[in-house]
């Protein structure tokens, strides 16, 4: 048996060409430092959550934490003048007791309630480096904020994670954490790095 004679192959019908629209990649911002205005403004409500600039914000900040191996950042140290920062507790050398937690979002947060327990904790920050200091912070909050989809939610956060909240909030309002100590238990980062390595 033959196989019958190979006839060509119709033209491979030409589409145009299906790409995707380009995703937002996920950008590093550069976080402005003490002394920078914008650090010490009030920052606006977000109206639209859907809004893109709003999302891609949220990824950059996002990136840009992770980048800087933070805990939490708010839209201000980039000078953006929105009122969410971004929680995101990991274990780091900065903070080796730190529990996990995935970034999230909190948008037009608000503080609720608090403990009448006050817990004094280190805290560095991105926009002040080589600074730390012993902090007074609520040791429970109850809080309320928007996520990024749209949703309200309404959380008890307690220790390292209220304090990260206490802190990023502030932010929102103009107030950095050396507003709220004693001069006296402000440290070098050097001097930070040798207490935490020798457990003191
Ligand atoms: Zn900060």
């Amino acid at each position: 048996m033959e196989f019958p004679p190979i006839s060509p192959l119709p033209p491979y019908p030409q589409r145009g060409p299906r790409v995707p629209p380009p995703p937002l990649m996920a950008e590093i911002l550069q976080i402005i430092q003490l002394g920078h205005p914008v650090l010490r403004q009030q920052a606006q409500m977000v109206d639209n959550i859907q809004d893109q600039h709003i999302q891609k914000l949220i990824d950059d900040l996002i990136a840009t934490l992770g980048n800087a191996n933070g805990v939490g950042i708010a839209a201000p140290q980039v000078a953006e003048c929105d009122r969410l920062f971004i929680v995101a507790s990991c274990p780091s050398v900065r903070y080796p007791n730190a529990p996990v937690m995935e970034p999230v979002a909190m948008i037009n947060p608000k503080l609720l309630a608090h403990s009448i327990e006050v817990i004094k904790g280190w805290e560095g920050c991105l926009s002040i480096p080589g600074i730390r200091g012993l902090v007074p912070r609520y040791q429970a909050i109850e809080v309320e904020y928007t996520d990024r989809d749209g949703k309200t939610q309404k959380q008890e956060l307690t220790d390292f994670i209220a304090r990260i909240f206490q802190h990023e909030y502030d932010h929102l309002d103009g107030v950095v954490f050396l507003d709220r100590l004693d001069t006296r238990d402000i440290i070098t980062e050097q001097e930070y790095q040798k207490r935490v390595s020798t457990g003191k």
